[in-house]
């Protein structure tokens, strides 16, 4: 039995996801557990580029190469997939836990009828079968999921995993596939530009809250982020005031974050906002009350007025990381 790990990359205007470096470096664990070898699935048009540069990390990949694969689709690349997944003796298959990702994994488990399992934050293999470990119930519990279908299906939570490190030995193979009529086709992508690293990709996050007494003193929380080389955040009450964007918000109904360091300004802590930082390494909180929840949860507490605090340690920080 090949019991073979199946990791589907992720990539975005010509560049790989830091993702799919993490999901590789967890198809790498997995296999020395199940016995069998790596391979990864890219699939694009016009990405041999970045079929080569997969291949770096000295597995197969196999490259499906469609303009049908232009944009992703659920359902073009699901048509492209499941002929090759069925064909094939794949013990797991792994995606990213990201919109796309999750996208995909519900419809190949639909498709495959098998197994899923999403936004893992850990994977281990017991007798023969993968074992899940997933937050549940907005952190509140951890959940561990056998899944008994092969091949399995998994989703891995961004920034949980050691990315995988270059190594000899990778190939390409372009695959053929057929690819029918779509269900849904993409007509356009609207991307909003912000020139900083990505919120569920960011090593360091800030975030702001209603602390932060109005929508003028988020630039704040930007400038902080900046200096860090990190991403801005914030909290539900604040989008849903109008200060900012759903798109920076973390949270239950926002986005999930696992970054190295999550600084909470002006952030109560409530188990909605949790749901969507609490997997993160160090937790900083900047809260003027010293009884805010969020200090239950955080390796650092800083009690004080965050329009003081933030700039004095922006600027602080701005030197120290300069010289
Ligand atoms: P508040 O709770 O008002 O907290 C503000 C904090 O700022 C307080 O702790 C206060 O002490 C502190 N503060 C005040 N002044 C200062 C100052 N000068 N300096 C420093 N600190 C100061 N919330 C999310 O964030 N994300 C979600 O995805 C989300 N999803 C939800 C889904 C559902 C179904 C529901 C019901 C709620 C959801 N919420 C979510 C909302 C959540 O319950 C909270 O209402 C929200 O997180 C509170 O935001 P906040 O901490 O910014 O505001």
């Amino acid at each position: 039995m090949a019991n073979d790990i199946l990791v589907i990359a992720e990539h975005r205007d010509g560049k790989l996801k830091k993702i799919t470096s993490e999901a590789v470096g967890a198809a790498k664990m997995l296999a020395e557990s199940f016995g069998g070898s790596v391979e990864i699935a890219l699939l694009g048009s016009g990405t041999g580029s970045l079929a080569q540069d997969l291949s770096n990390y000295g597995v197969q990949v196999l490259h499906f190469d469609d303009p049908k694969l232009a944009d992703y689709s659920y359902d073009a690349c699901g048509q492209a997939l499941v002929p090759l997944i069925q064909n094939r003796d794949y013990a797991v298959i792994l995606l990213g836990a990201t919109p796309n990702g999750l996208d995909l994994a519900a419809t190949l488990g639909a498709r495959l009828k098998v197994g899923v399992a999403s936004d893992c934050t850990g994977l281990r293999v017991e007798d023969g079968r993968l074992i899940a470990t997933r937050p549940i119930f907005a952190a509140k519990a951890i959940a561990r999921v056998a899944l008994n279908t092969k091949p399995a299906i998994a989703t891995i939570r961004p920034n949980t995993f050691p990315a995988a490190e270059p190594s000899d030995g990778g190939s390409v193979e372009q695959v053929a596939c057929t690819i029918g009529d779509l269900q849904a086709v993409v007509k356009e992508v609207v991307i909003k530009a912000t020139g900083r690293v990505e919120l569920t990709e960011a090593d360091i996050v800030v975030a702001g809250g209603r602390g932060l007494k109005g929508p003028e003193n988020f630039k704040l929380i930007e400038d902080l982020a900046e200096a860090l080389g990190g991403a801005a955040g914030a909290s539900r009450a604040i989008v849903d005031a109008g200060w900012i964007e759903h798109s920076y918000q973390v949270g239950q109904t926002g986005k999930t974050v696992s970054p190295k360091l999550y600084i909470a300004v002006g952030i109560s802590g409530a188990i909605q906002h949790l749901a969507g930082m609490s997997s993160s390494k160090i937790i900083v909180a900047i809260n003027n009350n010293p009884d805010a929840p969020i200090f239950k949860i955080a390796d650092y507490g800083i009690v004080a007025d965050a329009l003081v605090a933030v700039p004095m340690m922006t600027a602080e920080l701005s030197k120290l990381l300069v010289s």
